[in-house]
């Protein structure tokens, strides 16, 4: 009998449950692609050796990788198909516009553009000053083509898509991913030609891992940059042009002269050891400043602080230090800067804050 009560009770209790029904699973995230090309899209030619960068289209780069589907929901397009070594300013300027618009949509969690290595920095960099969004922006590459033997590209892809739609993702600045790190766009350099190892941060390190779309964030980006930033490419039709002068033993005055004269507005030397050049092209780089031109000492180092007034008198000459930004970083920041100011000193406290 006791068997028989517990049992009526049971179905009374579950009789008397009220009915939850089970929360609909929250769909994956919305990701916008965005593709530009390079070695992640890129085809062998001629057997295992050469190959064409921007081959492949992004719906064939992602019908690749199935697995995204499980990741997020994607939408894609195809800004541009070329080597980054052709990338400029139209480009640059498109992403930042695709990118903007697709924020704006609320439904949007994160973009993920495609895009070769050998510029990735830059591009990242310049993103990271003028999309003024908190949502994740991640560039991703591959060093070895689509069609080669153990293509990086398609890992790398899938980890970019899971940092993306990652939410703690979120105001980290612009994101890189390959081989397994995420790096910021900050810090960032390419430093090899051929070993999928490439990018490195060598001062301050890696934003985080990701392990096939586990991800582990570590630091948070040091420096100010895009919902922070102050500056907007509304209103400006062409950033000012800024060129690098490369130092070396023995090098002459002929660059930078030839560099003002082509309408340079700002010069960024790639400055032996702690920016530094010698007395000729010192004598160049002073008269360029002196008549109004932004001078900006970084370094061919590839790693370090360039200090203000050490070998240099910097205050003496009207020039400006890159502090840590490498020299086409440093050219990115200064082409921006210009829109804002020409005042050396005003130029100064931009490199000391983003
Ligand atoms: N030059 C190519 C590019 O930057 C190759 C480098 C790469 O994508 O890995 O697009």
């Amino acid at each position: 009998m006791a068997g028989l009560f517990f049992r009526s009770d049971t179905a009374i209790a579950l009789l008397h449950v009220p009915f939850m029904p089970r929360p609909a699973p929250s769909p994956l995230p919305r990701i916008r692609v965005l593709a530009t090309g390079g070695t992640i899209a890129g085809a062998q030619t001629g057997g295992a050796r050469g190959y064409k960068a921007a081959a492949f289209s992004v719906e064939a780069l992602i019908a690749a990788v199935p697995q995204l589907s499980e990741l997020a929901r994607l939408d894609v397009e195809q800004v541009a198909a070329i080597g980054s070594q052709d990338m400029d300013e139209a480009t640059w300027r498109k992403l930042a516009a695709r990118a903007t618009a697709a924020f704006a949509d609320p439904d949007i969690a994160g973009v993920v553009i495609t895009h070769g290595t050998d510029t990735m920095e830059e591009t990242a960099f310049f993103l990271n000053l003028v999309v003024r969004s908190e949502k994740p922006v991640v560039l991703v590459g591959a060093m070895r083509p689509a069609t080669a033997i153990s293509a990086d590209g398609p890992m790398n892809l899938f980890n970019a898509v899971a940092v993306a739609a990652h939410a703690e993702a979120h105001g980290r600045g612009v994101l890189v991913v390959a081989n397994d790190e995420i790096h910021f766009a900050r810090e960032v350099a390419k430093t090899n030609t051929t070993q999928v190892g490439t990018f490195r941060a060598t001062a301050r390190g890696l934003a985080g891992l990701v392990n096939a779309g586990r991800i582990h964030f570590y630091s948070a980006p040091v420096r100010k940059h895009t919902a922070q930033s102050e500056f907007t490419l509304e209103g400006v039709t062409a950033l000012p042009r800024v060129e690098i002068v490369y130092a070396y033993a023995g090098a002459g005055r002929e660059l930078i002269d030839a560099a003002v004269k082509a309408g340079a507005r700002g010069l960024v030397i790639a400055g032996v050891g702690d920016g530094n050049l010698g007395a000729t092209a010192l004598a160049a780089a002073s008269e360029a400043a002196q008549a109004g031109v932004a001078v900006v000492r970084s370094s061919r180092t590839g790693g370090g602080v360039v200090e203000r007034n050490i070998e240099i008198d910097d205050d003496q000459h009207g020039f400006i230090v890159a502090d840590e930004l490498n020299p086409p970083k440093a050219r990115v920041l200064l082409m921006l800067g210009l829109t804002r100011s020409r005042d050396a000193r005003v130029l100064q406290e931009l490199f000391f804050s983003y």
